[in-house]
């Protein structure tokens, strides 16, 4: 048994530990220099900047197991604080001294910036939900879902619109309500640390995929960085994957590519045609990343902070979370006018409502804007995506796109590389 991964993303160096660790020989292919695919460091001058901030959670359990698998300790690399919804100047909810889920529901009653009919009506739609397992008979949009039980005041455009978006990465008028709730359901009814929020203090590079290689290598497996797999095919003791010109065969495949990449190679193999037609029904959105260098001493009050804004959503401060004095990093995330614009008009906005949010600041003197047009598929209702197994029993897919209960992110990314590599090793064991 030779196991290729293809993609040195999360699901891939998720895939290719899990792997290692039971001894298995695996080869990753990442095209890339640098691991961490949709995760990962961009440098920028002599900083390492991310593609985009990322935010991890509590509940992502099985990122944390493997993180400490490999080495790469998450009490030292993440900051981690408990639940707040800080919305400046207009909204701040914190989570409560209390066992879950009352750390939440008693921080949404406590909620400052909401009027108290709308923090009960809120609070009274998450026990509704709870009641009923979270689950609904049918999916449907979550702005279908918050109107029909009432969800329409400020708490709306301030907690459950932003929270859509951050969490699935869709505008609620076209995300599934389903998954909305699953993710409602891990936050609230996991322990009280899974709502916690976790704040890269390195780039996402060394958070885990880097580390992972190590380790993979260690076990004697390769991790080929700058290598470009071309093909796929299917061989009678295996397959044969090419690169740079050079073709290797393996016992199996892990195909963990982005879905808009894995379609290429799906189409290609007869069998794996329905696969490939799954990934192609798929769309996308964007999350756009803008970085602003401000003199040293400037920070924000908080080390993320939300805003109520014309195109703002989120933004990070630099300095207090990476050491990276006055770099403040704002997120905007799904689809919106603000892609219209060029990248320069896009950092002057970016910074004009900086201003008019926090008062007046000087002039950057950098900005960086990173675009990341498909950062996840659209997570939108009764969305049938494909399993990790295909008909070739030898053939497995991971990715964040895979089958699951979840949007696309880091943590699903990761499981799904566990599940590829579960799955061949089961069938190695069994
Ligand atoms: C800007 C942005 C912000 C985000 N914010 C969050 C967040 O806050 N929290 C969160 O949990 N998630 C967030 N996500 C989502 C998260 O980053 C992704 O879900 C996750 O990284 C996907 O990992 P993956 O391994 O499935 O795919 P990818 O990361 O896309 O990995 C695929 C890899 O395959 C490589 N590749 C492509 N073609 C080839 C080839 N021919 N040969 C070899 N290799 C190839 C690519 O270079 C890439 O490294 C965000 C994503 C983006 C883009």
């Amino acid at each position: 048994m030779n196991v290729a991964v293809i993609g040195g993303g999360y699901a891939g160096m998720a895939a290719a530990v899990t792997l290692a660790e039971r001894g298995v020989p695996v080869t990753v292919f990442e095209a890339a220099r640098t691991l961490g695919g949709r995760a990962r460091r961009v440098e920028h001058l002599d900083l390492a900047l991310d593609n985009g901030l990322h935010i991890l959670v509590g509940a992502y359990g099985e990122t944390l197991r493997l993180m400490r698998l490999v080495g790469a300790s998450p009490e030292r690399l993440l900051l981690r604080l408990p639940f707040t919804w800080c919305i400046h100047d207009r909204l701040t909810l914190r989570a409560a001294g209390l066992p879950s889920p009352l750390h939440l529901l008693a921080g949404l009653m406590a909620a400052r910036g909401a009027p108290f009919a709308d923090r009960l009506s809120a609070a009274r739609f998450v026990l509704r939900m709870r009641r009923r397992g979270y689950m609904l008979e049918r999916d449907t949009t979550v702005t279908t879902l918050l109107d029909t039980h009432g969800q329409g005041g400020p708490l709306n455009r301030l907690l459950w619109r932003p929270l859509c978006i951050s969490a699935l990465n869709t505008p609620p008028e076209a995300a599934s309500a389903q998954v909305f709730l699953n993710v409602l359901r891990d936050s609230l009814d996991g322990d009280r640390g899974a709502s916690d929020l976790l704040l890269p203090r390195v780039d996402l590079t060394r958070l885990f995929p880097d580390p992972a290689a190590d380790y993979v290598r260690a076990r004697g497996g390769a991790v080929l960085t700058g290598h470009r797999v071309t093909a796929i095919d299917e061989r009678e003791s295996g397959f044969s994957v090419r690169c740079a010109g050079q073709e290797q065969t393996f016992s199996h495949v892990v195909c963990a590519l982005a879905p808009y990449h894995a379609e290429a190679f799906l189409i290609g193999i007869s069998a794996l045609a329905e696969a490939a037609e799954a990934v192609g029904r798929l769309s996308y959105q964007p999350i756009y990343s803008v970085y602003l260098q401000y003199p040293v001493e400037r920070g924000l009050s908080a080390p993320m902070l939300g805003f109520d804004s014309g195109l703002l959503q989120w933004a990070f401060d630099r300095g207090a979370l990476a050491g990276q004095h006055g770099v403040i990093g704002a997120v905007i995330s799904a689809e919106g006018a603000h892609q219209d614009l060029p990248q320069e008009e896009l950092a002057r906005l970016v910074h004009q409502e900086l201003q008019q949010q926090l008062g007046p600041l000087p002039e950057p003197s950098w900005h960086r804007v990173i675009a990341e047009k498909r950062a996840t598929f659209a997570c939108t209702p009764q969305l049938k995506r494909p399993e990790s197994r295909t008909p070739l029993r030898h053939f497995l897919l991971a990715g964040d796109y895979v089958a699951s209960a979840y949007p696309g992110t880091i943590e699903t990314a990761v499981r799904s590389g566990i599940g590829a590599a579960r799955l061949i090793l089961e069938r190695r064991d069994s």
